[in-house]
C-alpha cells in the first residue's frame, strides 16, 4: 500500500487550492496525492466574489469592478460603490490551468484520474480506496467529495440554482464598468428570483437567471426565462450565445463537520465553507485553506482553535433561510433595503463574517423586524427539535 503525507480527494476548487497552498508553504516537500476523475480542462464555472486585498489568484482574474448595480422589484436601480472592495471574476478554466501548471513545478505531487470509493479512519492515518481498486494511505486525508445531506427535516435546505449564457452582441450594448449584482425586476413566481449580468466588455457578458428555492426547474424553463429576459426586457440586439453555465449550490444550515475524525478533514463545500445565506464559497475557501496550511506548518495539525463566537453568523444565515423558505417577506425587498439603508461596505463585511456586534445590530434594524423575529423563534424551535430527535446539529 502506497503511503503519502497528504491525500486530497477531489481536485476541484478547494482541492487544487489546498495543493497550491501546501506546495507554496514550508510543507512543500511533503508527498501529496490528488485523486480526481476529471481532466479539469473545461470552463465549467465562473467564480464571482468580493474582497479588499489582492487575491492569491489576482494575476489570472478575468475582470474586476469597483461599482455594482442592484435593481429592485420595481426596476429602481441603485449603483453601489464598493468602498474599497472589488467585485472579482475568475473563470474556472483559468484557475484549473494556472494551478495545475504551477503544481507540476513541484516534486512530491502525484495526481491520479480515479474516483474515491471509501475513506476510513485508522489509528495512524486514513485509508482511501478508489473505484479502480487502489488502496492508498496518508497521514492526513483532505476530502472535498463528501456529499452533504440536504434532506434532514429540521434544517433549511434551499438551493441556489442558476443557468447563464455568455452572450456576444454585434453592436456595443453593455457597460463594462458596471455589473448588475442582482436584478429583481423579473417575475418572482412566489420564489426569490433574480438576474445578474457580468459584463466582460461592451459586447460580451455573462447573464445568469438565478433562484433561491427548494427545488430545481426543468432545464427548458431556465432557458425560456432567460430568453424572455434577453429579448423582451433587456431588448438585447442581435446576439449569439458563446457558452452556457448551469449550477446548483446548497443554501443549507445542515451541520457540517470540517474535522469528522483525527486524520480526515473535509474542505470546500463538503467542509461547510459555503455561506448558507448567499451560496458564495470561493473567497471563504481561500481564507480557510490559507489559515489551515499556516496552522499545519506551525503546529503539525490542521485544526485551528474554533472561535465559537463566530458561529453566530451561521445562526443569522439560518434566520434568513427561514424567512426565504417560509416566504415571510419578499427577498427582493430585503436585499434592496439592506443595500439602501446601510453603507454597502457594512453589508459586504457582514456577508464575509467580519462585522462587529454593533454593526450587526445596525443591519438588523434595516430588515422587516417582526418577520425576522418570527424567523428567529422558528429557527430556535427547529434547533431544539433537531437536538431532541438526535439529528446532527452544529
Ligand atoms: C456553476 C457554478 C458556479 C459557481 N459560482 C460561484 C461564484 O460565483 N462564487 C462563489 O463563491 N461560489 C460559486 N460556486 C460555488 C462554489 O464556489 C463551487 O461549487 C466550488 O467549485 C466548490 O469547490 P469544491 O472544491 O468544494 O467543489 P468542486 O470544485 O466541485 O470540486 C469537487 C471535485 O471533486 C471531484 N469529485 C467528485 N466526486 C469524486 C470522487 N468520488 N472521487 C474523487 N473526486 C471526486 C469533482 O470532479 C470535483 O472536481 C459555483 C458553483 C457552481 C456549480
Amino acid at each position: 500500500m502506497k503511503h503519502f503525507d497528504y491525500i486530497i480527494c477531489g481536485g476541484g476548487m478547494a482541492g487544487l487550492s489546498l495543493a497550491y497552498y501546501l506546495k507554496k508553504s514550508r510543507l512543500k516537500n511533503k508527498s501529496v496525492l490528488i485523486i480526481e476523475p476529471q481532466d479539469k480542462n473545461t470552463n465549467d464555472r465562473t467564480w464571482a466574489f468580493w474582497e479588499k486585498r489582492p487575491n492569491t489568484f489576482e494575476d489570472i482574474l478575468y475582470r474586476k469592478w469597483g461599482l455594482v448595480q442592484l435593481i429592485d422589484a420595481n426596476g429602481n436601480a441603485q449603483v453601489i460603490d464598493m468602498g474599497g472592495y472589488q467585485y472579482k471574476l475568475l473563470r474556472g478554466i483559468d484557475f484549473y490551468t494556472f494551478v495545475t501548471t504551477e503544481l507540476r513545478k513541484y516534486a512530491g505531487l502525484e495526481w491520479i484520474i480515479d474516483s474515491v470509493k471509501t475513506i476510513k479512519e485508522e489509528s495512524d492515518g486514513a485509508i482511501v480506496e478508489t473505484q479502480n481498486g487502489k488502496i492508498l494511505k496518508a497521514s492526513l486525508v483532505f476530502d472535498s467529495t463528501f456529499q452533504l445531506d440536504l434532506t434532514l427535516k429540521h434544517n433549511h435546505n434551499l438551493l441556489q440554482h442558476f443557468k447563464g449564457y455568455v452572450v456576444k452582441t454585434k453592436t456595443p450594448f453593455f457597460d463594462p464598468v458596471l455589473p448588475v449584482m442582482m436584478n429583481f425586476n423579473i417575475e418572482q413566481k412566489g420564489d426569490c428570483r433574480f438576474i445578474y449580468i457580468l459584463p466582460f466588455d461592451k459586447n460580451t457578458a455573462l447573464i445568469e437567471y438565478t433562484l433561491f428555492s427548494e427545488s430545481l426547474l426543468a432545464q427548458d424553463e431556465y432557458d425560456s426565462e432567460l430568453r424572455k429576459y434577453l429579448v423582451h426586457q433587456l431588448q438585447l440586439p442581435d446576439y449569439q450565445i458563446l457558452e452556457k453555465e448551469f449550477g446548483v449550490i446548497p443554501m443549507s444550515d445542515v451541520a457540517t463537520e470540517e474535522f469528522p475524525s483525527e486524520h480526515i478533514i473535509r474542505i470546500g463545500t463538503a467542509g461547510g465553507y459555503t455561506n448558507p445565506a448567499t451560496g458564495y464559497t470561493f473567497q471563504n475557501t481561500q481564507r480557510k485553506l490559507q489559515k489551515m496550511v499556516e496552522t499545519l506548518e506551525r503546529t503539525g495539525s490542521p485544526k485551528a482553535k474554533k472561535n465559537w463566537f463566530e458561529s453566530r453568523f451561521r445562526f443569522y444565515a439560518s434566520v434568513l433561510l427561514n424567512v426565504l423558505e417560509q416566504k415571510r417577506h419578499p427577498a427582493a425587498d430585503i436585499f434592496s433595503k439592506l443595500y439602501r439603508k446601510n453603507p454597502p461596505v457594512r453589508v459586504f463585511r457582514f456577508l464575509d463574517g467580519d462585522t462587529t456586534m454593533w454593526e450587526e445590530l445596525q443591519l438588523m434594524n434595516t430588515v422587516p423586524k417582526t418577520k425576522f423575529l418570527a424567523a428567529v423563534g422558528a429557527v430556535i424551535m427547529r434547533k431544539i427539535k433537531a437536538r431532541l430527535s438526535g439529528q446532527p446539529h452544529p
